[in-house]
């Protein structure tokens, strides 16, 4: 593995202390932007039939430009049926001149997009580094919720492209979906999410959204006390009061957003009297697991974060082998953690500042990359070292 910072593009900004719950009960997600896209076919022939002809390959940036548009558009009040009229103008607006469409040409381009925009089956292109992490994401145990404007049709729409169904089946089985327009609430209002909250009967701090609109996603998850995720591939969000993901196996892993999870769990270590240690793992760019030290808990000297994360991810994977994992710990793991994540089969770890002490990933010993032993990890460190290091000192001085 390479330098996370060294490789990609950058980090849309900085994941705040507190952007995730120390325990996530539920993980909601948005379909459109999150699943689905306009499928390049429709649009293409849409705007083709009016004489432009757009390049396939900018289209999806154009979904993100075109949302970053509606969300700073308009002022008007946020209530059902505030989501047409001159913000999804702004969306169109937004979306063509990504696309390519020159400002003299965007009336004609707008009028001959309609054609699409307005087809039941323009929404059909599957975003499949999205739809390939959902088993994962399912795994987990935690229930998923679908929370979506829509247009009533939105169950229907995600088990004919094979993302997901209600229930048992042969796809990844979600526990609800909210769909606007059968609820009749449309996000950012509150209420859509209170609606999800009650399908699964969890409270509101200790559920994640993710979705792909600053407005709609973001600020009305906050609304509604859910942590929100904003899902932005192309890192066009400016604002780094929250936590961001773009679920691409092609780009380079969140990793502030994981050690955030990790940190989240040192804090709880300390507010339980533990050492401020927390770990998290990570499949692909799924939380499968997270855990702290409960030694004193437990009376159990083996209960290391990094040992409990690892028992509760093969818990929910129902799995003996770990492999592909990255773990991610906030304090360099002593020489029984590394031992238990190499006999787990793990590919690799970041942790966020060294142990001197008792860290077996170089500072004392190096069993991570020990030439004589059969399995090896590759290993990251830094990330938000300073968080886990005021979590360290604060432990000390009290
Ligand atoms: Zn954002
Ligand atoms: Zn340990």
């Amino acid at each position: 593995m390479t330098d996370p910072t060294a490789s990609g593009r950058a980090l849309p900004g900085p994941l705040p202390a507190a952007a995730l719950p120390a325990r996530i009960e539920a993980v909601f997600l948005d379909v459109g932007g999150v699943f689905i896209l306009p499928n390049h076919q429709e649009m293409m022939a849409a705007l083709a039939a009016a004489g432009f002809i757009i390049e396939r390959g900018r289209l999806d940036e154009a979904h993100y430009r075109g949302i970053a548009a509606w969300d700073v558009a308009g002022t008007g009040p946020d209530v059902p049926g505030d989501m047409t009229g001159d913000r999804w103008a702004e969306y169109t607006r937004a979306y063509l001149r990504a696309a390519g469409v020159a400002d003299a040409d965007l009336p004609a381009a707008i009028v001959a997009s309609e054609v699409a925009f307005r087809s039941p089956t323009l929404w059909s292109r599957r975003i499949e580094d999205s739809v390939a992490a959902l088993p994962a994401v399912v795994a987990t145990g935690l229930p998923v919720v679908i929370v979506s404007n829509a247009d009533g049709r939105v169950e229907e729409l995600l088990r004919e492209t094979g993302i997901c169904q209600v229930g048992p089946g042969p796809l990844p089985s979600v526990a609800a979906v909210v769909d606007s327009t059968v609820v009749g609430i449309e996000k950012p209002h509150p209420g859509i999410f209170g609606i999800a909250l009650e399908a699964v009967g969890v409270e509101p701090g200790q559920a994640v959204h993710v979705g792909d609109s600053d407005r709609a996603d973001v600020a009305g998850a906050r609304a509604a006390g859910v942590h929100p995720v904003h899902f932005d591939p192309f890192g066009l969000c400016p604002t780094g009061d929250h936590a961001h993901v773009g679920v691409r196996y092609d780009q380079p892993m969140n990793y502030e957003l994981f050690m955030g999870a990790a940190l989240a769990e040192a804090r709880a270590a300390v507010a339980a009297g533990e050492r401020p240690h927390g770990a998290a793992a990570v499949l692909g760019q799924a939380l499968i697991a997270s855990g702290h030290d409960e030694v004193v808990e437990k009376d159990d000297p083996t209960a290391h974060a990094v040992v409990v994360t690892l028992r509760e991810a093969a818990s929910r994977l129902g799995t003996r082998s770990l492999s592909g994992m990255t773990i991610f710990a906030t304090v360099e793991p002593c020489a029984m953690c590394i031992g238990a994540m190499l006999e787990a089969d793990c590919d690799a770890l970041v942790y966020a500042m060294a142990n001197p002490v008792a860290g077996a990933a170089g500072s004392v010993v190096q069993l991570a990359n020990h030439p004589a032993l059969p399995r090896r990890l590759d290993i990251i460190s830094g990330i938000l070292r300073a968080d886990a290091a005021d979590l360290v000192e604060g432990a000390e001085v009290r």
